[in-house]
């Protein structure tokens, strides 16, 4: 389906296999939603087990040949990606908002934050640069060089269509390997585009493959002796069973998984820096992120100065549908979302925390069957409640009081979760001791959403992440590539008789 082509309730986001679109053989489908209105927008195939074999295939046929093509010519394409990506940015954008419900101008910025990475894979000559030791021995060289893996897989959320795909594949592509990317079922349309683009671009057939679908598709890329590695970003729960599977086969694998992030707010910090910076990262995206912040820690009296303002601004978000350029926040991505949602918001109220702000049942006039809620806000929360322990992945704040910095700390490490953390304070002391003590993956200090830029990595701690390598920048080439070892030497310099002692340099 190309980007100009219109859509209807019964147009189907098909695969893309060797340099083609192709339509669902198995005839199995999903459909997917304009979260604004409600309505059913398309539907999705959900690939069987041969049309996964049908993608590894053509990926691995492709394989040789592109692992052998030079650096620099990988990175011309990424180049040529790029200038394309650029060129179609609102194109991409209007897609996100179409089917995950962000606000458009939120949607630029995830396009952007993907383009970050295109560029940094457009280095990969220098990023594969191996290291050499002249002489380890009398005429003996060692070096190092990296290899790709293979065909690889991503398996990518709802809640970056765009972006969490572009962690993984242009670092993939560029270092060699043939790619097969498993998009959410919930938001399938950009992977296409993308695959569009990228064969634009000049990238050989099979190098990039998309197979939309569901657990079946999953399982067989999973247990595929072809495939090599994968990257997967999403909920805990399968983070945990695609890290095990995956190993259990053999695989490299890197599985992102949930988060719940803790902002801290010292007594020391501006007061309404802090409360721009929780209403943005609450509920921007309607804390669909993995790095969005669900709890405020509010530390000695700063809870009764900060919360009757958080309330006025929750009270006041722009609702709206995300194509509005004037929205602060859009709706949720499915039904099934928002009444989980909502249904942690009757959880909260029956645990005893105080709702200060009530986002359910919120209406949008126009758009009646959207699946919309708004800003919630609760206080008093304590950390035996499950809306503090469990991810709700909405837009749901919850503030917790604490005593000082050593309790916020505590309180953070104490949780499963460990994907990002913030701290606002003017104390440079505070903002030191607090970066070295937290165990989580991702800090901010006065910058509430911390995402590390693409020559950083991304990765979080605990049952945020399973494995060992964060996502792109230089463990995403670590990742994507094999190390090997050359030792050589040449005949001239090669000694008479066997040797049956351990070598040594001589
Ligand atoms: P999800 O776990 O439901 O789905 C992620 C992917 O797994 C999708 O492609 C889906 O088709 C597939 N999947 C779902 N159930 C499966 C099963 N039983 N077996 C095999 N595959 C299955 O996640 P989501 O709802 O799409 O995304 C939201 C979650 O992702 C949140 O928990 C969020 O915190 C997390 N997330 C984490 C990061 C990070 O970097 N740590 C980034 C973005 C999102």
């Amino acid at each position: 389906m190309g980007a100009t082509e219109a859509f209807t309730a019964t147009t189907e986001v098909g695969h893309f296999i060797n340099g083609h679109a192709v339509a669902s053989a198995s005839g199995r489908r999903q459909a997917v939603f304009n979260p604004a209105t409600g309505a059913v927008a398309r539907q999705v195939a959900l690939a069987s087990i041969d049309e996964v074999n049908a993608a590894v295939a053509a990926a691995q046929a492709a394989f040789p040949t592109w692992a052998d093509t030079p650096p620099i010519r990988r990175a011309r394409i990424m180049n040529n990606f790029l200038v394309l990506l650029n060129q179609h940015r609102g194109t991409l954008a209007a897609m996100i908002t179409a089917e995950h419900g962000k606000v458009f101008t939120d949607a630029q910025g995830e396009v952007t934050r993907a383009i970050d990475i295109v560029e940094f894979a457009c280095g990969v000559p220098q990023l594969l640069k191996g290291d050499f030791t002249d002489q380890v021995s009398t005429g003996i060289d060692n070096w190092t060089l990296r290899q790709p893996l293979g065909v690889v897989a991503g398996i990518t959320p709802f809640n970056f269509p765009v972006m969490v795909p572009m962690w993984m594949f242009p670092v993939a592509i560029a270092c060699g390997n043939c790619f097969i990317l498993k998009p959410s079922e919930r938001d399938p349309s950009a992977s296409l585009f993308m695959a569009e683009l990228l064969t634009q671009a000049g990238l050989p057939h099979g190098v990039f493959n998309v197979v939309q679908g569901d657990k079946v598709a999953v399982d067989a890329l999973l247990t595929h002796p072809d495939v090599k590695a994968l990257s997967f970003v999403g909920s805990t729960p399968i983070a945990q069973y695609i890290y095990e599977t995956g190993a259990h086969h053999g695989k490299r694998v890197q599985a992102l998984g949930g988060a719940k992030n803790h902002m801290v707010v010292m007594p020391d910090a501006d007061i309404d820096q802090a409360v721009d910076a929780l209403i943005g990262a609450a509920y921007g995206s309607a804390g669909e992120r993995c790095m969005a912040i669900s709890v405020a820690v509010l530390v000695g009296d700063v809870a009764d100065k900060i919360v009757p303002k958080l309330a006025e601004r929750a009270k006041a978000l722009k609702i709206k549908n995300g194509m509005e350029l004037d929205a602060e926040m859009g709706p949720i991505v499915t039904r099934q979302a928002l009444e989980r949602i909502e249904g942690y918001i009757d959880v909260g109220v029956t645990e005893g925390a105080t709702l200060v702000v009530d986002g359910r049942g919120t209406k949008v006039p126009g758009h009646e069957h959207g699946f919309f809620t708004g800003g919630t806000l609760f206080d008093h929360v304590t950390p035996a409640m499950r809306i503090y322990k469990e991810e709700i992945f909405g837009p749901v704040l919850s503030c917790v009081r604490v005593h000082d910095l050593k309790e916020s700390v505590d309180l953070i490490n104490a949780h499963e979760f460990g994907n990002g953390v913030a701290c606002f304070t003017s104390d440079g002391n505070v903002a030191r001791e607090f970066s070295r003590r937290v165990q989580v993956g991702m800090v901010g200090i006065n910058v509430p959403i911390p995402v590390p830029m693409a020559w950083h990595g991304f990765g979080g701690w605990k049952k945020s992440l399973f494995g060992d390598m964060h996502a792109y920048g230089e463990e995403g080439v670590r990742f994507y590539t094999k190390q090997k070892s050359i030792m050589q030497r040449w005949p001239a310099s090669i000694g008479k008789g066997a040797e049956f002692v351990m070598p040594t340099a001589k």
